[in-house]
């Protein structure tokens, strides 16, 4: 006896498939319909039925046509980058950063502003209500143009069911910001960890794009990782790989904003180094008062207490990082943040530490790249990324 396929099972397979075809036109572009075929194994009818739902949806365009020896020159395809839009919003202690971005997940449109964020209640919800429809406003975009909004948290959060489970930065626990923002907003909303977003956009449209394998790592304020695995990235059992910060550097060591004690975030991240160096600082005599963070970014080459601080923070982060390589085994490790900024004095003896402890030859074609600093709209445009990643790029939807 015949069996019918579900309806749902083929819209499931076509889904899949249009995804396969999208991710391969945004990677090879621009790209002949024959020559999707060939990449992705379909057949050419289907690779033109589904194609041509991705023109008539306005992501993809016709553009130009192949250069071959002989025959009909087959037309090239590419992603529409204004197809539709997607919104990323970073939130930290006293701000937010706002951005919208286009298909090639390049900013068409960002916002500012200086705002705490300290209750884990409706007024909260409804005060980034606000600031989005600003943004949307700002932009001037049609809303049925975007797919969704990203928002990026520092801390554990559950990204599938939208809740920020720990963040000690923005002081909140078990805040589920997802739905009601999604309900208010009347769009999709994910709710994921900055630095996992910041990774989804190296990965997808940034410097991580040749690599498989890639750790991303931000360090400042902070000290977070975000994993990608055979092109994907990685979010562990529970949504909370990646907590570098606080695996543990020193035993029984300095306390950590997260309650427990030696936590390496604690001594290579802002707070950790102005401590060291308010202690070097007192202990030599030199300032009785609590530096400042720009006092020691700042400070001379000639002042050792900064030279001592940086030294030491750099060594155990060289460390930890010869850690996660040794664990993951990445192909190359983005080095991102306000952190780079910390200069020759951190990342001479960093990068020393990292090939001293790497195992056996695991550091041979590693490769280290840092980022330049450009502000938190970069972290925002990681939260845009991850929502055209989720709706439009899913390989493994
Ligand atoms: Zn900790």
């Amino acid at each position: 006896m015949e069996t019918e396929t579900p309806v749902t099972d083929h819209k499931f397979m076509r889904d899949i498939n249009q995804n396969r075809l999208l991710n391969l036109i945004r990677l090879k572009a621009p790209i002949s319909r024959p020559e999707l075929s060939t990449e992705s194994g379909l057949s050419p009818a289907t690779v033109l039925s589904l194609t041509n739902d991705l023109i008539s949806r306005q992501l993809v365009i016709e553009k130009g046509t192949a250069r071959i020896p002989r025959g009909r020159r087959p037309t090239l395809l590419e992603i529409d980058p204004t197809g539709g839009y997607a919104i990323g919003l970073m939130l930290r202690e006293h701000e937010a950063v706002g951005v919208i971005v286009n298909l090639h997940s390049a900013i068409i449109s960002s916002l500012h502003w200086h705002q705490t964020f300290s209750g884990q209640d409706t007024e909260t919800i409804e005060c980034i209500v606000s600031l989005v429809e600003e943004l949307i406003a700002q932009a001037g975009i049609a809303r049925q143009r975007i797919i969704g909004m990203g928002c990026a948290i520092s801390g554990y959060i559950d990204s599938q069911h939208g809740i920020c489970i720990d963040s000690w930065q923005l002081g909140w626990h078990d805040f589920a910001l997802g739905q009601p923002l999604s309900e208010r907003l009347q769009m999709p909303v994910l709710v994921s960890n900055n630095v996992r977003c910041i990774c989804c956009y190296e990965n997808l449209f940034g410097r991580g794009q040749d690599y498989q394998h890639i750790l991303t790592v931000a360090l400042g304020r902070g000290l977070g990782l975000g994993i990608v695995s055979h092109g994907n990235l990685y979010s562990g059992s529970l949504d909370g790989a990646g907590e570098f910060g606080h695996t543990v550097a020193i035993v029984d060591g300095r306390q950590c904003e997260c309650g427990h004690r030696g936590c390496l975030e604690a001594y290579v991240a802002h707070r950790g180094l102005l401590t060291t160096y308010g202690e070097l600082l007192k202990a030599w005599g030199q300032q009785q008062t609590e530096p400042t963070l720009d006092q020691l970014l700042h400070s001379p080459p000639e002042d050792q207490a900064a030279l001592h601080t940086f030294q030491q923070a750099g060594r155990l982060f060289g460390i930890g990082r010869a850690n996660i390589v040794n664990l993951f085994n990445p192909e190359c490790i983005i080095l991102t943040g306000e952190g780079v900024e910390f200069g020759k004095r951190f990342f001479d003896p960093a990068l020393q530490a990292l090939h001293e402890h790497t195992f056996s030859r695991l550091d041979r074609s590693l490769q280290v790249i840092l980022e330049p600093w450009s502000g938190y709209e970069s972290w925002a445009r990681g939260a845009g990324a991850l929502v055209l990643s989720q709706f439009l790029f899913s390989v493994n939807s």
